[in-house]
């Protein structure tokens, strides 16, 4: 009797260490359970402060507000400037493009189509008057603008806001790069035009007639701070006939950004 008292209070005691010990077991659980929870909150936390900040620098704010005109890449209107990359990798197909024989009937420049057959009809228009066209660029692939980009680096001075900044655009953010952007010269050896061609018959005729044939003057002068680019007299950019008159309408020196109200 004395024997089985004393097993039934050592069976009593070992049944309250075991509860004792996975009431302690069971707190340690929770109190794991927990932290986790804390932990798990905070990488979710995390993981929405990346998403919501990788998501504000690959669209920006004004690009997302922009009407679908002026970002498709098969509009004539698109919008391309120094804020305004072209999307990574675009080149329009061999099809989009054609080669208008410009200057020569062996010359290699090439515009988007619509572009070529206007071009065709200016230097036509101009020939009429006796003024001669000499186009000196037109469609330039990425690589090519990258190689003009860094000759004129080399040539005036890098940097974001170098010389070269205002000059030449970088690539990807070239209108060139669409075809539908087209350079004139009043000099057929001279490979890189100058602000002397706003002075000549060619320079005079364009900036009095393009846009009846859907081009506008891209970077006019007195509006250097809006395009961020030097004024351009010989750079011309197909938009289209109807948009280039109302355009032109407002001002000749109305620029694609006035008229569409964008800001930088
Ligand atoms: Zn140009």
């Amino acid at each position: 009797m004395k024997n089985e008292n004393k097993n039934n209070h050592k069976r009593h005691f070992t049944s309250t260490d075991l509860i004792c010990v996975l009431l302690v077991i069971a707190l340690v659980f929770l109190g794991l359970a927990e932290y986790a929870n804390l932990h798990r909150d905070e990488i979710g936390k995390k993981i929405a402060e990346d998403l919501a900040s990788s998501s504000v620098s690959t669209s920006s704010a004004s690009a997302s507000s922009l009407p679908t005109e002026l970002t498709s890449t098969s509009s004539n209107l698109i919008l391309v400037n120094k804020t305004h990359k072209l999307p990574d990798g675009y080149e329009p197909t061999d099809a989009q493009l054609s080669t208008p024989y410009l200057n020569s009937s062996t010359d290699a420049i090439r515009l988007k189509s619509e572009a070529a057959e206007q071009a065709k009809a200016m230097k036509a228009a101009a020939a009429e008057a006796s003024i001669t066209l000499i186009v000196s660029s037109g469609y330039v692939t990425y690589k090519e603008q990258e190689d003009l980009y860094n000759a004129r680096v080399k040539l005036l001075g890098g940097g974001d806001n170098g010389p070269a900044s205002t000059a030449i655009e970088k690539p990807g953010y070239s209108e060139h790069q669409t075809g539908l952007a087209i350079d004139f010269t009043n000099d057929a050896a001279q490979s890189t035009p100058t602000s002397a061609f706003a002075d000549s018959d060619a320079g005079k005729w364009l900036y009095a007639h393009a846009h009846e044939y859907g081009f506008i003057l891209r970077y006019p002068k007195g509006k250097e701070s809006i395009t961020g680019y030097d004024y351009m007299p010989w750079h011309y950019r197909y938009v289209g006939v109807d948009v280039a008159n109302a355009i032109y309408a407002v001002s000749p020196d109305e620029t694609f950004e006035e008229y569409y109200k964008i800001s930088n």
